[in-house]
């Protein structure tokens, strides 16, 4: 490689620190990410983890990293059986409809493809030969069909939830499914055998399915390596999950660690009312019935928006889901998409409109130069720190505030200014791109957002449009009075009217 790559400093969930982040091959990153059991519609929950590691996806491209990018799919798991049962459906359709429903929504957010999407219904003999290997290490054994792994053979499980084996078993509560005769309480399955009406495959301890973890080991060994550069997840996923996944990975291949660096990612919390009307937050969960769909999300606000949300709390820290917060982030939107905007306009003024007819002067205006030309390094400084969104989202509004007074004036630019506003529009969406923001054209996104606002704010633009015509006429009827009350009608509706020389026009307040 002949030039140096910008470094970037990881907090790494085993060592609770943060460390430069030193890849195995100079350049490369192998990550691999758990995705989700497909037998729902996924919830914000998961949606936080795919868009924070969909901007990991974009930094490390955007520096010029070689990224290979593992995300599973869990379609065969216990809980699939349970609701394909329920339903009366095959499980393996179930699955495939629900990573169908995930696609949707995670391509409606903006989230890119993985390298890498591979499916556990794919690699059943995989993971029976890695099943095997535990097994003749002794790792692993079969009680009647059942295959567990040995937790005490691993000298070193719970290393990264920094949990120890004797502790734990004086703390466990009856969490523990104690009705199989394992070995010990924390051995976990590895296959589990299958009813003959249920789901399974012929193993050598008979017909049965994978348990849950072992998938995780053996698909990420099958296209990443023994040895991951980034293993990455859901907080709530640190124990068992990837405690187990290390148990297997590390014993089964003998070549530690499995993963020289792991990042979790927070838990979305919600806002809520309790029963004093008092404002509380709790924990997002099914049980508590404050449960959102990313499906229900995108119906109520712009996908950008939702994103941008996220980008605002450092993505280790648990998130609070609130009407209010996503609003903000809607209004944030509007404002980069209008700045935006703004360039374009100022530009057409001065007829240049791409950096390809930029005017032959290439001095900047004055008081622009630093952030001209500091603003990348700066920018790429905050995401190298661990990810940090929300001082990268301030950046991004510093220049959109730069742009806003500079094409405050209606007349043209000078050439200096100009040239700067092309500068700076290219650093907006070169740096929106990495968190995949701003990567519409302003004039689509700024409508789909006001669409969107008024489909939640139950108008209909017919009827706004009707009263701002019948306003326009009263007031070239001289009707002062009746203008007036059609305007005061239009703000109790949200509705904001801004007349100027080419005519009158309304936006939502
Ligand atoms: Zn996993």
């Amino acid at each position: 490689m002949s030039e140096e790559l910008r470094s970037v400093i990881l907090f790494d969930t085993r060592t609770q620190q943060k460390r430069p982040f030193e890849p195995q091959q100079p350049g490369k990153v192998l990550m691999y990410v758990c995705g989700v059991t497909v037998y729902d519609l996924t919830h914000i929950g998961h949606a936080r983890v795919f868009v924070f590691f969909d901007v990991v996806q974009r930094f490390f491209r955007h520096l010029g990293y070689d990224l290979n990018f593992v995300r599973n799919h869990t379609d065969v798991d216990d809980k699939i059986l349970k609701r394909a049962d329920e339903k009366g459906v095959d499980p393996l359709e179930l699955s495939a409809r629900y990573i169908e429903e995930l696609d949707r929504d995670m391509q409606a957010l903006g989230v890119e493809r993985a390298t890498s999407e591979p499916k556990v219904s794919e690699h059943i003999d995989d993971i029976i030969e890695m099943n095997k290997a535990l097994v003749d290490k002794g790792h692993a054994y079969e009680v009647d069909g059942d295959v567990y792994y040995r937790v005490e053979s691993f000298e070193e499980y719970g290393k990264l939830s920094r949990r120890k084996l004797d502790d734990m078993e004086a703390g466990r509560s009856g969490r523990v499914d104690e009705t199989k005769q394992k070995e010990h309480p924390f051995d976990f399955a590895l296959w589990k055998k299958s009813d003959d009406d249920q789901l399974g495959w012929d193993s050598p301890w008979g017909r049965g399915r994978p348990g849950w973890h072992i998938e995780c080991s053996v698909m990420s060994t099958k296209y990443l390596g023994p040895t991951l550069d980034i293993h990455g997840g859901g907080r709530d996923l640190i124990f068992p999950h990837h405690e187990n996944e290390i148990a297997q990975s590390e014993a089964a291949s003998g070549e530690a660690p499995f993963a020289n660096y792991w990042m979790h990612v927070g838990m979305v919390n919600v806002a809520e009312k309790s029963e004093d009307g008092e404002d509380i937050v709790r924990k997002m969960s099914k049980s508590l019935g404050n449960f959102w769909t990313t499906r229900d999300v995108l119906g109520g606000y712009h996908p950008e928006a939702i994103r941008y949300f996220m980008h605002t709390t450092l993505y280790r820290k648990p998130i609070t889901y609130a009407v209010e917060n996503l609003e903000e982030a809607t209004r944030r939107v509007q404002y980069l998409y209008t700045a935006l905007k703004r360039i374009d306009e100022t530009l057409q003024r001065a007829e240049y409109d791409s950096d390809e007819n930029l005017p032959p002067d290439s001095r900047l205006a004055d008081g622009f130069t630093d952030l001209v030309e500091g603003f990348m390094d700066r920018y790429e400084a905050a995401l190298a720190d661990d990810f940090n969104t929300p001082n990268a989202l301030a950046l991004i509004a510093e220049v959109a505030r730069a742009i806003n007074e500079a094409t405050e004036s209606d007349s043209a630019p000078s050439d200096a200014l100009a040239h700067t506003l092309v500068l700076l529009r290219k650093h907006l969406v070169d740096a929106g791109s990495v968190l995949g923001l701003l990567e519409r054209d302003p004039k689509t996104a700024l409508d789909e957002i006001r669409d969107l606002r008024l489909k939640t704010m139950e108008l209909d633009p017919k009827v706004i449009d009707e009263k701002v015509a019948a306003r326009v006429q009263a007031r070239e009827d001289k009707d002062w009075e009746r203008a007036d009350e059609l305007r005061d009608e239009l703000a109790e509706m949200g509705v904001e009217i801004m007349d100027s020389q080419q005519g009158t026009t309304w936006r939502l307040k």
